[in-house]
């Protein structure tokens, strides 16, 4: 196919560059992986930080036909954006008094794990004068959100039966989310599987009839085709990031990372031996050398916590945080390279260029590579390209 040139940069002092077709090949991947089920592309918290709207649309060229979010706000915001209807989109972390009657009248199916909600949402249901479509939450066993088995299940799905028998809902969907499927063998993910196939045949037994069941997330949709159902929900993998190195690295999982983030040096200077560096004093340099300032801090998500670890690239060579990492700023330890004022510094990125992968900087942070990129903050413009 053919890919339009990235489009023209002003010169920015950082930037987050989303790569399109990345997205869209991941899709695709993921697709293959599991070809007996229709694909959701979570775009939660914005896409894990790579801007929901154009993502969403990317993910839908590629084929998924479902879009998920934690929040109904997001969800919301997807139909506000012209997502249409013959998308769906489900969102499943509610509270009291949320906006089910527009989720219910922007076509959003909602997740209920509870009895409260289940009342709300046909109160709803009543006023918009049309019946919610309603995905029965499981727990399975993760201990979050989601329904009891026992008599919690067999009272949610009795009154959700009784809601859809009087028309103010159709269940749409039966799911449940995996506690540990990023560690491919946990004997919690056949225990989940069992218990979710014990509730699936308990509503179903009740004349539920859902359109989807699913608990597949991007670690089960990988590594654990009996999890497939109807449906997987995938999201990290979506953005070309590896659920946990455990499963393999992007490359060897057909998956290529979407963000690029990078900023351009703010300073070049000649400073001696012995001078310290950033907040604290915690690097130290070891003899005369030059230090590289760069214009991104943890107000741009950049997480304190891999202050004298985080790698970068600057002219050709993986150079580390020098000393903390600030609100704004941070320092690397050029060596005695002179690499010019505004020359780009590339925090991570795919990885095929010399340059860190986020990763990398998880490991540096001491945190999975899903919250460094989902962390990047709205100061750092979103550059989406290969749109
Ligand atoms: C975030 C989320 C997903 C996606 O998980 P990934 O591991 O990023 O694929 C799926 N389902 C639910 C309920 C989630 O909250």
């Amino acid at each position: 196919m053919t890919e339009t040139p990235p489009a023209p940069t002003a010169p920015l002092r950082a930037r987050a560059e989303i790569d399109l077709a990345a997205l869209r090949a991941n899709v695709r991947a993921l697709r293959d992986r599991a070809p007996g089920a229709a694909l959701m592309a979570v775009v939660k918290a914005d896409a894990y930080g790579h801007g929901a709207v154009p993502c969403a649309r990317a993910a839908v060229e590629a084929g998924a036909t479902w879009l998920g979010t934690a929040t109904p706000e997001e969800a919301l915001a997807l139909r506000a954006a012209g997502i249409p209807a013959s998308v769906r989109v489900m969102c499943w972390l509610w509270t009291p008094g949320g906006p089910w009657r527009r989720a219910i009248e922007e076509d959003i199916d909602v997740s209920v794990s509870a009895m409260w909600a289940l009342g709300e949402v046909v109160e709803a249901a009543r006023a918009a004068g049309r019946p919610a479509r309603v995905q029965l939450k499981a727990d399975t066993g993760l201990g979050r959100n989601g329904c009891q088995p026992g008599p919690d299940w067999d009272e949610l799905v009795g009154a959700a039966l009784a809601a859809e028998a009087a028309g103010l809902l159709r269940v749409t969907g039966l799911w449940s989310h995996f506690a540990c499927a990023d560690e491919p063998g946990h004997p919690s993910i056949a225990a989940q599987l069992t218990v979710f196939r014990a509730m699936l045949a308990e509503a179903e037994g009740r004349g539920v009839r859902p359109e989807v069941r699913h608990i597949a997330n991007s670690p089960a949709t990988l590594t654990l085709p009996a999890s497939h159902f109807d449906l997987v929900r995938t999201g990290v993998s979506v953005y070309g990031i590896s659920p946990s190195p455990e499963i393999g690295t992007p490359a060897d999982l057909g998956l290529r990372p979407v963000m690029t983030l990078s900023a351009s040096l703010a300073l070049v200077k000649q400073v001696p031996g012995g001078h310290g560096v950033s907040y604290g004093h915690h690097y130290v340099t070891p003899g005369r050398t030059t230090l590289g300032l760069v214009p991104l801090g943890y107000a741009d998500g950049v997480p304190r916590h891999a202050s004298g670890a985080g790698p970068v690239l600057v002219g050709g060579k993986w150079r580390t945080v020098a000393g903390r990492i600030a609100m704004d700023q941070f320092v690397v330890d050029l060596g005695g390279d002179e690499p010019q004022v505004g020359s780009r510094a590339v925090l991570f990125g795919p990885g095929d260029g010399g340059e860190p992968t986020a990763e990398d900087w998880a490991q540096a942070a001491g945190t999975i590579a899903y919250e460094i990129v989902t962390r990047i903050g709205s100061r750092v413009p979103r550059v989406h390209v290969n749109g």
